[in-house]
């Protein structure tokens, strides 16, 4: 059965916003390691992940043996109506690593309902639904998480059952905070927040929810301390501070465990999804004991951290400290950034290089200008492909390509995957200014 076949059937019965890449789309049939393999037996080396979700890599020894444990007692599903052995020693892990004191821990199948739990909490616990996001932001795609989602390609409805005021991003580019210096940037993101609180807000706001660096958005992020200069304001008069860590978590960006590490800041509550569970349905929300227990109703999740996929998470947790990954995605991701420094410097399509760790993002530009050129992404993308390498794309605009490989990446495998970026950059390149030229001439 052809790729082409596949791709009939499955727009004949799939709805047409589900986007899919590529002119001609890949069927990923296995896996190994940082390579996937398509249905024609081409091998791409694979720097998204399945959206930064397939942390370790594919088919990981150990956790394939984890998971299999728990397939072998003959019990997939319990419901947390019993107790749920995997389950407590993934929430103390969790718990331990989280940085908030006597926390508690709620499991999700999704980032999105992950986001939902912890707004329950926030608006229960400050009694208002009254929110503050970040423009720019991507949260989820349930009525709330779309309600503080700041990017109108992803807001499939106005209709919204929060309150919700809108902060500026740390975007450096365009808009109106664009070119500041970080000190002068924090300044403004405290005097934006003093301003909103006082004109757009009555009465108790229940928190503020944002991503220490933007997923979806494109990795865009403020200067560190960003999230201390706003927890600064909201501790004023109580306000809840949500860090949504569904990309930014685990030691993706080096530097630190969590992306909140970054700003001298503890949030009151932490979501997470995506990379725990290695590709195993598995997310929710850690934080303080006061604040999660406040719901005021009995509440549960038929499936959030079911046996299996919380053996997976702990396999994940365990593999994650015994190889010290974080300290591999400062090493890697450093590498990576220095070549994407030196290929933006020869190729001024490249309007900026961004990110933390293995979270990295060149942003796509016309050259000398900071307007977005999605066409040359799209090529750069292709390009990619065509190389054997397998990147995202994002930002608000579409001109954002994003890199999120496994957190095993090694150096060679590093190397080889900047080479083809690099490669796809200067083609691309190359055929932009021969269009100005040709256009000028
Ligand atoms: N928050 C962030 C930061 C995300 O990147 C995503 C997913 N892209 C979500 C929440 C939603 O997660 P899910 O798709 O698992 O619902």
């Amino acid at each position: 059965m052809s790729t082409d076949d596949l791709l009939a059937r499955h727009r004949a019965v799939m709805p047409d916003w589900m986007p899919i890449y590529y002119q001609e789309p890949v069927e990923i049939v296995s896996g190994s390691g940082r390579r996937v393999t398509d249905a024609t037996g081409r091998t791409y080396l694979d720097f998204f992940g399945g959206v930064l979700t397939n942390m370790l890599g594919y088919d990981i020894p150990e956790i394939r043996e984890a998971v299999q444990r728990q397939l072998a007692t003959g019990v997939v599903h319990t419901s947390t109506l019993y107790l749920i052995r995997n389950q407590v020693e993934l929430a103390e892990r969790i718990v331990a690593v989280s940085g908030i004191a006597d926390a508690r821990v709620f499991f999700t199948n999704s980032g999105t309902e992950a986001n939902e739990a912890a707004l329950l909490a926030a608006t229960n616990y400050r009694r208002s639904h009254q929110i503050l996001a970040v423009r720019n932001s991507y949260h989820g795609r349930s009525y709330a998480t779309m309600g503080i989602t700041g990017h109108r390609s992803w807001s499939a409805s106005a209709l919204n059952p929060l309150q919700v005021s809108w902060l500026h991003s740390g975007e450096r580019l365009r808009g109106l905070l664009a070119r500041l210096g970080p000190d002068e940037q924090l300044d403004a993101a405290e005097e934006d927040l003093r301003e909103i609180l006082a004109t757009q807000t009555a009465g108790d706001v229940a928190c503020l929810i944002a991503e220490p660096i933007q997923g979806v958005g494109g990795f865009v992020h403020g200067p560190d301390g960003l999230l201390g200069t706003w927890k600064k304001v909201l501790d004023e008069s109580g306000i809840l501070l949500i860090s949504d860590e569904v990309q930014t978590g685990w030691g993706r960006t080096g530097e630190h465990f969590w992306g909140y590490q970054a700003h001298g800041v503890v949030p009151d509550l932490l979501t997470f999804a995506k990379g725990i569970g290695n590709g195993f349905a598995l997310a929710g929300v850690v934080g303080r004991a006061d604040v999660l227990n406040c719901v005021p109703a009995i509440s549960f999740s038929t499936f959030g951290g079911n046996p299996v996929s919380t053996a997976a998470g702990v396999a994940v947790l365990d593999y994650l400290r015994d190889h010290d990954l974080q300290a591999n995605a400062a090493r890697t991701g450093a590498l990576l950034h220095t070549g994407l420094d030196e290929a933006a410097a020869r190729h001024p399509i490249v309007g900026e290089v961004r990110g933390k760790g293995l979270m990295l993002a060149i942003e796509i530009v016309r050259p000398g200008t900071s307007e977005p050129d999605p066409a040359a992404t799209a090529a750069v993308f292709e390009a990619c492909r065509a190389g054997g390498l397998l990147v995202g794309k994002g930002g608000l605009y579409g001109n954002v390509l994003r890199m999120g490989p496994p957190l095993t990446l090694t150096d060679d495998e590093a190397r080889e995957g900047l080479a083809i970026l690099v490669d796809a950059i200067a083609s691309v390149s190359a055929s932009v200014s021969a269009t100005v030229e040709g256009v000028t001439a």
